[in-house]
């Protein structure tokens, strides 16, 4: 952060604080809101985290959880009068308002100061203060360096490590993914150091599966995985009667987008979901291929070079064939070395 001095000066008073993840939190966006928020508590400030939408079970552990405002339609104007009370908004693992949907507006009026900490490309820039670095593999990790920069690394307790080592873990895939770097594995070993528990974290985000996630999972791999080798590219759509066939839950679908990407040769894997309001898309591509670019000029979307995500308002197969007829003007890009 540049102005790191103005902004430890600004948390010497003790704040009313609002944090932020994106819309349909993920462990990295949750884990880096409620880590955070742990440290501000810890720090005198008055804090709440509070989530633009629901999330997935397997995150429902991490330490904070249970205070977690989720924002509904009824609960509009509680929570446009604490956004307009707030000294400080923090959004966290997003970059552009438009990612918390009606609150966005609610933040963009609020005379309290922004921070944004976040690593996806291309951000807006209506934060005061920025911990941004498109390079850093998770928002985890520049929550914890942020805490180091005030000079608070000696805070940082057991449960803070567990929330901030689950969103590098998720991040990275495992530390899998081409972002697993030294910095990674750096704080990693700093979070371990804290009380951090790998293996305890592991089994609570990745082995919580229900019955049904493991029978969509096979029904979609054995039914439902389209490979086109000819664009080196690999698809899923799922229909909302599929999805509820499988009584499907938020976070069921996250991960298979992975599996067309594990096919040998493939590049790019994107999965198409219908979520009732919208169509959803979650891109994932290898190497110099970019689905942030894919997403932002064709999805109304963005995030990362190698893992972006999207949406439409057309149909289902309309969403389909649209991606569809997109990819020979991508056959070069796909099919390079
Ligand atoms: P996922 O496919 O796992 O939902 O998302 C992949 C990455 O893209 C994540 O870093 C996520 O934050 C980002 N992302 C997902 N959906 C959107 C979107 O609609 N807009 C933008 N800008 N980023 C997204
Ligand atoms: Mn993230």
């Amino acid at each position: 952060m540049e102005n790191i001095d103005a902004f430890r000066v600004f948390l010497n008073l003790p704040r009313k604080a609002v944090i932020l993840p994106h819309v349909k939190p993920d462990a990295d966006a949750l884990g880096s809101s409620l880590g955070l928020a742990r440290y501000l508590n810890r720090k005198g400030h008055e804090v709440t985290v509070l989530s633009p939408s629901d999330y997935p079970d397997f995150l429902n552990w991490m330490p904070g959880n249970e205070s977690v405002v989720v924002f509904d339609k009824k609960k509009q104007a509680t929570v446009k009068s604490l956004i307009a009370n707030a000294d400080v908004i923090f959004c966290l693992d997003f970059n552009s308002l438009t990612r918390i949907n009606e609150i966005g507006e609610m933040v963009q009026v609020s005379t309290g100061k922004k921070v944004l900490i976040d690593h996806h490309l291309e951000p807006d820039h209506f934060a005061d203060f920025e911990q941004w670095d498109g390079k850093a593999a998770s928002t985890a990790e520049l929550v914890f360096q942020l805490i180091e920069q005030l000079g608070d690394e000696a805070l940082v307790d057991a449960e803070m490590a567990n929330c901030l080592y689950a969103g590098i873990m998720t991040d990275t895939g495992g530390f899998r993914h081409s972002n697993t770097n030294y910095k990674v594995f750096q704080i990693a070993s700093k979070l371990v150091a804290h009380g951090a528990d790998p293996f305890t974290v592991s089994k609570l985000v990745y082995d919580t599966n229900t019955i049904e996630r493991l029978r969509l999972m096979g029904f979609v791999l054995s039914q439902k995985l389209q490979v086109i080798p000819k664009f080196r590219t690999a698809y899923i759509a799922l229909t909302q009667e599929e999805l509820k066939h499988f009584g499907s839950q938020t976070g069921d679908t996250e991960g298979l987008v992975n599996y067309g990407l594990s096919i040998k040769g493939i590049k790019l894997s994107v999965l198409i979901t219908d979520r009732k309001d919208s169509i959803k898309l979650s891109l994932r591509s290898l190497g110099e291929f970019s689905v942030n670019e894919l997403a932002r000029k064709h999805f109304e979307g963005g995030g990362h070079r190698n893992a972006a995500g999207g949406q439409t308002t057309l149909t289902l197969e309309q969403t389909v064939q649209k991606f569809l007829d997109l990819l020979p003007e991508y056959k070069q890009q796909l099919c390079a070395e």
